[in-house]
């Protein structure tokens, strides 16, 4: 309310109004002159004018709409009019004021979100589901090759032409971040030259209106390091297999070797033997005391290389590298057999053999006597004061069949469990080749199975090995 013009001057600078009600008839300065200030002035230039008057002249009406008037109410004024006139553009003001907060609040948003697009690591565009760009950061535009603001509202399948938008689920709410796939697509730059890109499309939903987020990756790096890699792998594989047609070929050949030699030498060892046996004979009586001896060294020692012999012959043997063809074997016939050939030393010992049920599995005969006889020799041979007891078991585990040799002997020391599979390793003081465990460990090996041994000093060995059932191949 203000009593004159200069007044209502006074109140729009401070204030702003939904509208001003303006006497035209006023003492000093008139409606139309104050009307003219108000409009003149940046912070009322908008607000709307109504005029009060009494006189319904044509040239007051021109003038005061001349001056942005937007109504005229002539006197006698009805207060309902009045006041529904007034409501009008209050209504008004308050709308405007609203759209102004919400179109501060999307420019806010839309400056977030540009942020957040400039911000991210990878090129960045923002799509409606139909493939319309509706935001593109600024790497997309470097890595497409496009001058910057340029893609605005262009399709997203000019720079991605294999991009499909995923399928919008029918029950996307608002706020809900839908599905997101990713996809190795070509990427297509401006001069036309393409790349391989991996695009991830994510769908937002936000005020019932579906954005389509797409991250595309310039994967021409990458691709270009999986290929080398692969090159590098094959040529790789190539000096393997190369290496080791190599190294079968040096150990056929070391094995060939090996064979020829242990044979060669068993004639002139036989010679020794017999030689050195018929000279005890026939000429021993008439040796010296430390003479016998001596030829008696003689003849130890060509026994014993003839068994080292025979020994690396049945590990060469072992070692075949012939394809074998499993074939399914009763466990329980193997050890009989085992048992029978050993016949000689379990009399002469008391041994008592056990044999719990074996199974019957796909194996290769001769590899499982070696290895039985091996075991249960040597649960015989290392026996301690006692008779021997052996028992020999199986149990399933795993999709293996797990074979026990148990004695109650002289046992191994924990330093020597694994040193015992060696070739030619054998504990001091025992008088054997040092083969038999390593042929048992070659022929497990060949049958795909692992051999181990676990004992407690004095209170015997249990030599175990384990091999596939045969179930799953
Ligand atoms: P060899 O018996 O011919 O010496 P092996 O390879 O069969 O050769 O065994 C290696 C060594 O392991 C043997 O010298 C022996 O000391 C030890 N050994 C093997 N089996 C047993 C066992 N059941 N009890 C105690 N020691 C064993």
């Amino acid at each position: 309310m203000a009593n004159s013009g200069p007044e209502a001057l006074r109140l729009c600078l401070e204030h702003d109004f939904a509208a001003v009600l303006l006497d035209v008839r006023m003492p000093g300065m008139d409606g139309f002159e104050t009307a003219q200030l108000i409009r003149g002035r940046p912070r009322s230039r908008h607000t709307p004018i109504l005029f009060l008057t009494a006189y319904r002249s044509d040239e007051h009406l021109f003038r005061g709409y001349d001056l942005g008037a937007v109504d005229f109410l002539f006197k006698p004024i009805l207060p309902e009019i009045l006041q529904s006139k007034v409501s009008v553009f209050v209504e008004l003001t308050r709308n405007a004021e609203l759209l102004r907060q919400q179109a501060a609040r999307l420019a806010k948003a839309e400056k977030q979100m540009r942020h957040l697009l400039e911000a991210a690591p990878d090129a960045m565009v923002i799509t409606n589901p139909s493939g319309e760009m509706l935001l593109v950061n600024s790497r997309a535009d470097e890595l497409f090759g496009y001058p910057t603001s340029d893609l605005d509202g262009r399709r997203f399948d000019l720079l991605v032409p294999e991009w499909r938008c995923p399928e919008l689920p029918s029950d996307l709410e608002d706020d809900d971040t839908g599905i997101s796939v990713e996809s190795r697509l070509t990427g297509r730059r401006r001069d036309g030259s393409t790349f391989p890109a991996d695009v991830t499309t994510s769908l937002l939903c936000t005020n019932g209106t579906v954005l389509v987020t797409s991250a595309i990756r310039d994967m021409t790096q990458q691709v270009r390091a999986q290929r080398q890699l692969e090159q590098l792998n094959a040529q790789l594989e190539n000096i393997v297999a190369a290496r080791t047609e190599e190294l079968t070929r040096s150990n056929d050949a070391l094995r060939q070797f090996a064979w020829a030699a242990s044979h060669d030498l068993q004639e002139p060892l036989r010679m020794i033997i017999i030689y050195s046996q018929w000279l005890m004979r026939n000429a021993g009586p008439k040796l010296a005391g430390n003479e016998c001896q001596f030829l008696d060294v003689v003849q130890g020692n060509a026994v014993r290389m003839e068994r080292l012999l025979n020994a690396l012959r049945q590990y060469l043997l072992v070692n075949d590298t012939a394809v074998i063809s499993p074939e399914p074997v009763d466990c329980h016939a193997v050890v009989s057999l085992v048992v029978e050939n050993l016949k000689g030393i379990i009399d002469e010992t008391s041994a008592h053999i056990e044999i719990q049920p074996l199974p019957t599995l796909p194996s290769v005969e001769v590899l499982m006597v070696q290895v039985f006889q091996n075991l249960l020799g040597n649960a015989i041979k290392y026996r301690s004061d006692r008779p021997p007891q052996v028992v020999i078991s199986a149990r399933h585990n795993n999709r293996e069949w797990i074979f026990s040799v148990q004695d109650n002997g002289i046992g191994i020391e924990p330093r020597y469990l694994e040193y015992i599979f060696g070739v030619f390793k054998r504990i001091d003081g025992n008088s054997g080749a040092g083969m038999g465990l390593a042929i048992c460990r070659a022929a497990v090996e060949r049958l795909g199975g692992r051999i181990w041994a676990e004992s407690e000093p004095g209170r015997g060995s249990t030599l175990r090995f384990a091999l596939p059932d045969g179930a799953g191949s």
